[in-house]
C-alpha cells in the first residue's frame, strides 16, 4: 500500500460534511472576495495566534511582500534571511527591490544561525526575516538582539509553523510582523492559495489592508499603488472550518514525530530532527538527515512511499541569484543539508502500521549502503 508524503484526501474526508456545507453556503451566498467569511478568519486566527491584527492576502508569499512593502522596504535596502528555505522568502524580497542577504543555519535545527548574523549587518541593512523552517521556531533571542542593536525590524517567515511557539509565545507573534500561508500542504492548508499577515503594529496592518485591495482606502479613492492579494471566501470558509483541527492534528503530527524519533535515535548513521528547549514545533516537515541520501530517497519512492527534499538547491547557489555573487562553499551548513535532508510523512492522519513501514525500509537502506 502506498503512502503519501501528505495525505489531504484523508484530511478531506474526515471533515466533509462541514467542508461541503460551507462551500454550498458562499455558493447560495455568491460573495466570493472579501465578506464575513474573510473578516471572521482573521479574527478567528488573530485570537489563536495571540496578536492584534491579521490580514488575509491571496498566498504566502504575497503576505511576505506586501508585509515589506508596508514596511517601506524597498530598493537600497539589504534584508538578512536564510539560504536553506522555500525560495519565496529570498524572491520575494528581490521583488521588492531590496537585496537578500544570506546567513548559514544552525545544523541543529535548519534554521538561521543566530551566532553568525551580526557579521552579516552593513549600513544598508533594514530587517532581518527568520524562517521558522520545519514548523520549529528560530532562535528569536538571537535574532532580537543583533534587531535591537542595529535597529532592525523583524519580519518572521511563518509560512510553515502557524501553531508553533518560542518560550510560550506563538510563531507570528514573535517578531514586528509574520508572514502565514495557507498552502494546501501546509499545517493549515486552504483549497488553494492563501496566506495572511499577522501583526501587532496598527498602521502595518492597514497599509497591509490598503495593499491587498489596490490601495483603495474608500470607494475608488486610492492612496497607494497597492495590487490585488485579497483572500477569497471560500478559501477563508475551508480555513475556517479547519482551523478547529488544528491543534488536535498538530498534537497528531507531534505524536508520530515522537514515534520516529524514538526508533531513530540509536541509529548512528541518523540524525533527527532536534527540538530546542521551550520551543513546541509542530512538524511541518519531519526531516531528518541519512547517508546516501539519494539512494534512500530512491528506494522509499520505489515502494511508494512518499518523500521529499526541502531543499535539494541552497538559495545562494540558485541560478536566478547568480548576481549577488555567492559562491559554492560560502555557506557550508545550508550546503551540507541539502545534499542530506530527507522528509519523511507526517501528516495528522497517518497511521502507526505506516510508520513501521517507513521506519523498517529506512533501516533497510542503512544494512545496504553500510
Ligand atoms: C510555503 C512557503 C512560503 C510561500 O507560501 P505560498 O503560500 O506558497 O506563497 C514562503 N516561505 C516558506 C518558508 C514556505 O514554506
Amino acid at each position: 500500500m502506498s503512502i503519501p508524503l501528505v495525505d489531504l484526501r484523508a484530511q478531506y474526508c474526515a471533515i466533509k460534511n462541514e467542508i461541503d456545507q460551507v462551500v454550498a453556503e458562499i455558493f447560495e451566498e455568491q460573495r466570493f472576495i472579501g465578506g464575513h467569511h474573510v473578516t471572521s478568519l482573521e479574527q478567528e486566527i488573530a485570537a489563536y495566534a495571540n496578536v492584534n491584527y491579521a490580514v488575509g492576502v491571496a498566498s504566502g508569499t504575497d503576505a511576505l511582500l506586501l508585509t515589506f512593502r508596508a514596511a517601506g522596504i524597498g530598493p537600497g535596502d539589504e534584508v538578512i534571511t536564510s539560504p536553506f528555505t522555500f525560495f519565496a522568502t529570498a524572491g520575494a524580497i528581490v521583488n521588492v527591490g531590496a537585496k537578500p542577504v544570506f546567513v548559514d543555519i544552525d545544523p541543529r535545527t535548519f534554521n538561521i544561525n543566530t551566532d553568525l548574523l551580526e557579521q552579516a549587518v552593513t549600513p544598508r541593512t533594514r530587517a532581518i526575516v527568520p524562517v521558522h523552517l520545519f514548523g520549529q521556531c528560530a532562535d528569536m533571542d538571537g535574532v532580537w538582539q543583533v534587531a535591537r542593536k542595529y535597529n532592525l525590524m523583524v519580519i518572521e517567515d511563518a509560512a510553515q509553523s502557524l501553531g508553533a511557539a518560542f518560550h510560550g509565545q506563538c510563531a507570528g507573534t514573535l517578531g514586528d510582523a509574520a508572514a502565514v500561508s495557507f498552502f494546501p500542504s501546509k499545517n493549515l492548508g486552504g483549497a488553494g492559495d492563501g496566506g495572511m499577515v499577522l501583526t501587532n503594529d496598527a498602521d502595518l496592518a492597514e497599509k497591509v489592508r490598503l495593499l491587498r485591495n489596490h490601495g483603495q482606502d474608500t470607494s475608488y479613492k486610492h492612496v497607494f499603488v497597492g495590487t490585488n492579494s485579497r483572500l477569497d471566501a471560500l478559501q477563508a470558509g475551508v480555513l475556517r472550518v479547519k482551523l478547529k483541527y488544528l491543534p488536535q492534528w498538530t498534537e497528531q503530527r507531534r505524536s508520530h514525530a515522537a514515534y520516529y524519533t524514538q526508533h531513530f535515535q540509536h541509529i548512528e548513521q541518523i540524525k533527527c530532527p532536534v527540538e530546542q528547549e521551550r520551543t513546541y514545533h509542530v512538524y511541518n516537515q519531519y526531516t531528518i538527515r541519512v547517508p546516501r541520501r539519494d539512494d534512500a530517497l530512491a528506494r522509499l519512492r520505489q515502494r511508494e512511499i512518499g518523500c521529499a527534499v526541502y531543499y535539494p538547491i541552497p538559495l545562494h547557489l540558485q541560478p536566478c541569484f547568480r548576481e549577488l555573487g555567492y559562491r559554492k562553499g560560502d555557506f557550508p551548513e545550508a550546503e551540507k543539508a541539502s545534499l542530506e535532508v530527507l522528509s519523511i510523512p507526517v501528516y495528522p492522519e497517518l497511521q502507526r502500521h505506516q510508520q513501521d513501514e517507513i521506519i523498517e525500509n529506512i533501516q533497510q537502506h542503512l544494512t545496504d549502503v553500510t
